[in-house]
């Protein structure tokens, strides 16, 4: 048997070995394999079975290990993997490398670790007499005897406070036995701190949820590739949609994947999908996913879904690759978030991964938001993907008031800038009184945008990247929110030493202070990643808020996702135009999805909400459809703009980055490399720049950037990954390509 090898290795090439007669039976296409190249052993995925014809197989070497008795990589992944890198630009091998956890590849299994568990369950008037003669021991067997499986043993030490002896005692007397077992270290696998309302119960479907859910179920029954964009006003109960489309396909014995974009939200999702998978079908397993997992509880989870163990995953971005069986269902969970690309290499974006795993599993994609990237909504206007619509929130409930507060009125009237207009003061005032809850976004975290001197307009910028600092109050420090550089914040302009140097611009800490001033009594929050660096902080606020302790809230956009909190009735966005000014062409779309889901946080109890927003530029057209969530006028008026420019999804954009320490240097090389992108490829790319970018220099070095519109990315981004490899690029210039960008910085 000969098979071909993708190896691990830094380079992207086939290698052909032969397999030993012992490993016959195990090695499959997508097994994870050790080989010998030159004189070292290195990994690699078998990528086919068989050799091409005529080839010399004779002077082949051999397969030395098969790593996994089971393939680390199902067919749709492999086959994912080669068109990412194809797509993405990037090596197959680094892509591989991302697929499979690095314990995986070392060849970890299981860990085997000592549990507890009831042997022979104790009579009533045992367990009197026990307590009475010894209550530890009667408090360990009670433990116990409340869970399903075992229970591993030094945690149940720590968390009772007991030594292994009183364990010995109950031993013993045989009421306990004690076993060396895999004990999984699944994610939240006891969690029940956070104090989340988890419907357990599927609701009565609505009959708009009811249609879409019919429609799914259609859909999947077919078990044919198919992609399906659920736009659902917020509220309108796409997650209940979602829940349904899982169940279909676990009970027809299919897997899947549910990704969300945030690791912050998952608890949240993870509790309703668990409890609702329980009920489903008794002890199914769940299984979380995310970058901040131990490597323990990667491992076990991976390796969970990989035996088949386990069928459905629910996570972040990363999770699209993890190794379910018999793929189904990708659910992509408010697909239009900007979260889902990944800006380090390799650059894919989850939702466009997801849709391309689908079509190579044959597996339905699930795309679900109030407010669709037009890249989806356009697909589904030229029918490529099938659209449900929920049009209404869940028991008739009232979308939001939205109330616009024209802030350059507000400012004659102040005469200094505000952070919060009389109305929003008021509307505070009022939620305070009644015992309901407010939420402000303001999307800047620190106390203010930047530091500028009154008298001769100077504004202090990082001495290694070209950014203004950002005025941190509550150390008195300026810091630069690209490389983290921090100072001393001056208290006499540093250019004319004048005393007038203020802050300019809003942040969070800004306006908490000012909520801090007209509310006195109330109980105010901050939450952005200043404050939320430690790691279970942001669920312990959640918790608390959700418990109403907190009157008030006040957060980036960070607390703007998919949160449900029926208490709340006000919602205010303190500063509407910082997402709208800026050099992207994605700015007005970034603001409508912005508005349309902050707005959605409010009145999602009993009682309606009210919104109010905040902005110099109430003309906007972003803010105008926002207010009453008219998506389709939006995306009407912002496609023509796209048109009009050639902006995505009119066509695919590409971004080439070249970063170095001398400036001259780096403009010479870009302008060569354009002139012969510009001859090789022709008219099949359309070029804008070279030209510096948007920020010229971070962390002291240069950089320049380069654009290509094109609309057939798939023959482009490989030419020009040849030409590149090809190109005499000098040692201290890096460049990057980045296919569909998020951002344009
Ligand atoms: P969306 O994701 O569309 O914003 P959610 O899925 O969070 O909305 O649902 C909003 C709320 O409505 C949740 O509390 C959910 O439990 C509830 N809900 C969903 N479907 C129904 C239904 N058919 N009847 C009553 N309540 C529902
Ligand atoms: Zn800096």
């Amino acid at each position: 048997m000969i098979v071909g090898v993708h190896p691990l290795a830094g380079f992207d090439k086939l290698l052909h070995y032969r397999v030993p007669d012992t490993m016959r039976d195990g090695v499959r296409v997508g097994s994870l394999v050790r080989v010998p190249i030159m004189h070292t052993l290195h990994l690699g995925i078998v990528g086919e079975i068989g050799a091409p014809k005529d080839f010399p197989v004779d002077r082949l070497k051999t397969v030395t290990q098969l790593v996994h008795p089971f393939p680390a990589l199902t067919a749709d992944l492999l086959g994912l993997a080669r068109w990412m890198a194809g797509y993405y630009a990037c090596g197959l091998d680094s892509i591989i490398e991302t697929m499979i956890p690095a314990a995986v590849r070392r060849g970890a299994g299981l860990k085997q670790e000592k549990s507890l568990a009831v042997a022979q369950p104790l009579t009533a008037e045992e367990l009197t007499a026990l307590e009475k003669r010894a209550p530890q021991q009667a408090r360990l067997y009670r433990l116990l005897a409340q869970q399903f499986r075992p229970q591993k043993k030094s945690l149940v030490l720590s968390r009772l406070g007991i030594t292994a002896a009183v364990v010995a005692a109950l031993v013993k007397r045989g009421a306990v036995r004690e076993e060396t077992a895999r004990i999984e270290r699944i994610a939240y696998a006891d969690d029940h701190s956070t104090g989340e309302l988890v419907a357990a119960q599927p609701h009565v479907l609505n009959s708009e949820q009811a249609t879409a859910v019919s429609a799914l179920a259609a859909t999947i029954a077919q078990g044919k590739f198919n992609v399906t964009l659920l736009h659902g006003v917020t509220g309108s109960g796409k997650t209940e949609v979602y829940l349904r489309a899982i169940d279909a396909v676990l009970r027809a014995g299919g897997g899947v994947v549910f990704l969300v974009p945030e690791v912050a939200l998952t608890p949240q999702t993870v509790a309703r999908l668990r409890s609702r998978l329980e009920a489903i079908a008794p002890g199914h397993r769940c299984v979380v996913w995310h970058s901040h997992l131990s490597e323990g509880e990667r491992l076990d989870g991976w390796l969970a879904l990989a035996t088949g163990e386990a069928r459905v995953v629910v996570g972040a971005r990363s999770a699209i690759f993890a190794p379910v069986q018999n793929l189904g269902l990708i659910v992509v969970d408010e697909e239009h978030e900007p979260a889902y690309k990944q800006d380090e290499t390799p650059r894919y974006h989850g939702r466009d991964v997801a849709v391309m795993r689908a079509k190579l599993a044959g597996a339905v994609a699930l795309l679900g938001s109030a407010t669709p990237s037009l890249e989806s909504y356009a697909n589904a206007q030229a029918g490529k993907y099938s659209l449900l619509e929920l049009k209404q929130r869940v028991d008739a409930r009232q979308l939001p008031h939205i109330d616009i507060v024209d802030l350059r009125i507000e400012a004659a009237k102040q005469r200094a800038l505000p952070s919060l207009s009389g109305k929003l003061v008021r509307a505070m005032q009022d939620r305070f009184e009644k015992r309901e809850q407010t939420i402000l976004f303001i999307n800047r975290r620190g106390y203010s945008s930047s530091m500028q001197c009154t008298k001769c307009g100077h504004v202090e910028e990082c001495r290694h990247c070209s950014i203004a600092m950002t005025y941190h109050r509550t150390d008195e420090t300026l810091r630069c929110h690209l490389c983290g550089d921090q100072r001393a914040a001056p208290v006499r302009c540093p250019q004319c030493a004048a005393p007038e140097i203020r802050w300019k611009g809003l942040g969070t800490q800004r306006v908490e202070e000012a909520v801090k001033r007209v509310l006195p009594r109330a109980h105010v929050e901050r939450m952005d990643t200043d404050t939320m660096s430690k790691k279970n902080r942001f669920r312990e606020v959640l918790a608390q808020f959700r418990a109403g302790k907190i009157d008030v809230l006040v957060g980036t956009q960070m607390i703007g996702k998919g949160l449900d909190f029926p208490n709340v009735t006000l919602v205010g966005l303190v500063d509407a135009d910082i997402s709208m000014h800026v050099p992207d062409f994605r700015a007005n779309e970034r603001t409508f999805q912005l508005l349309v889901q902050v707005a959605g946080r409010a009145g999602r109890g009993d009682r309606a909400g009210e919104v109010i927003v905040q902005t110099f530029t109430p003309q906007a057209e972003a803010i105008q459809f926002s207010r009453h969530a008219d998506y389709a006028g939006f995306a009407a008026a912002e496609m023509k703009i796209r048109r009009d420019f050639h902006y995505p999804p009119t066509r695919h954009l590409i971004h080439h980055l070249f970063r170095g320490p001398n400036p001259e240097k780096l403009k010479f090389f870009a302008e060569q490399w354009a002139k012969l992108v510009e001859k090789t490829l022709g008219a099949r790319v359309d070029l804008r720049g070279p030209s510096p970018s948007p920020i010229e220099k971070i962390k002291d070095e240069y950089r320049w950037q380069l654009w290509y519109f094109t609309n057939a990315v798939t023959k482009v981004v490989p030419e020009l990954a040849k030409l590149r490899a090809d190109f005499a690029w000098p040692d201290d210039i890096t460049q990057v390509i980045d296919v569909d960008p998020m951002s344009l910085s």
